[in-house]
């Protein structure tokens, strides 16, 4: 049996083979390691033959692609940079802080004995901080605001992330451990 039949060259100097041996099993049919499932490769039925084409690709087309790849990248990162700059509120509402880009952290002392006012007067639990949060600063309550900014920013990737530790540990550093507990 031919391993292999060269189909055509295309214009990319690609050669493009017809191969009977299976990829799976490597044409061995059977191996050890799927002899739970009965031993046999489950692509050729253990025949060790699957007919498939596979291609191969000439260094410089492989170079070209990757440079390809590389800026297509590049340019989406650009993309994803220059969305935030146009419109920086998008990026305060993926990550739920409100259009002004301020939470209002609820800093009272015991809040679990006053959640119900505090959701009666529209505070948001974020499981994130741990905390009751406000979009707007509540006359009630006392708050702190934590600004988008202290907490996220837009990567190497421009992609929105938090700056250096998960949101409950920041704020806990910013207003205090202990407080609103
Ligand atoms: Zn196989």
């Amino acid at each position: 049996m031919r391993e292999r039949e060269l189909i055509k060259i295309d214009r990319n100097g690609t050669k493009h083979f017809r191969v009977w041996t299976c990829p799976k099993c490597g044409g061995k049919g059977k191996d050890s390691a799927w002899s739970k499932s009965g031993w046999y490769c489950f692509k050729c039925g253990g025949t060790g033959i699957f007919e498939h084409i596979e291609k191969e690709y000439t260094p410089e087309y492989l170079a070209k692609q990757a440079e390809k790849n590389r800026r297509k990248a590049e340019q989406e990162i650009a993309d994803r940079k220059a969305a935030y700059e146009a419109d920086p509120v998008k990026s305060y509402r993926e990550v739920r802080f409100g259009d002004s880009g301020i939470l209002y952290v609820v800093t009272e002392p015991n809040t679990y004995s006053i959640k119900e006012d505090l959701k009666a007067d529209g505070a948001k639990w974020r499981p994130q901080m741990s905390r009751w949060t406000f979009t707007e600063r509540p006359k009630k309550w006392q708050t702190v605001g934590i600004r988008f900014e202290d907490l996220y920013h837009v990567n190497e990737y421009g992609v929105v992330a938090l700056i250096d530790k998960p949101e409950y540990q920041a704020v806990d550093e910013m207003i205090g451990k202990g407080k609103g507990e």
